[in-house]
């Protein structure tokens, strides 16, 4: 479950952020996750809904920003868009070619927080 761990590094950055602007109660966290990252949506607002109680973000609703995936193709160094779930994961569609660089797509941040 490695939720936990970079569930607490976003917690950190919503608590900074909410001292910062003296907010009392955090309502949402905008999150932007890369598709590559391996987390799951139902253990982010579990171990956040565990970490947060009685803080400022308590009760706060998350929403992911799914980051799509893209790469760049270690045979025509073009970048293409790739979906992890398809079995054309990680193929070139300009040449066909097999991996590359993954540019995109294993990203987390706080995009956005609403409070008051
Ligand atoms: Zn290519």
């Amino acid at each position: 479950m490695h939720e936990l761990p970079v569930m607490n590094g976003i917690l950190k950055v919503v608590l900074k952020h909410a001292t910062a602007n003296r907010v009392s109660k955090v309502v949402a966290v905008q999150l932007r996750v890369g598709r590559l990252s391996d987390l799951k949506e139902k253990w982010m607002q579990h171990y956040f809904d565990y970490l947060t109680k009685e803080s400022v973000a308590e009760g706060a609703r998350l929403e992911i920003e799914w980051g799509e995936v893209v790469m760049r193709c270690s045979t025509c160094a073009k970048e293409f868009q790739t979906e992890p779930e398809a079995s054309s994961f990680g193929i070139c569609p300009h040449c066909e070619g097999e991996g590359g660089e993954i540019l995109s797509g294993k990203e987390y941040y706080v995009k956005n927080m609403v409070a008051h």
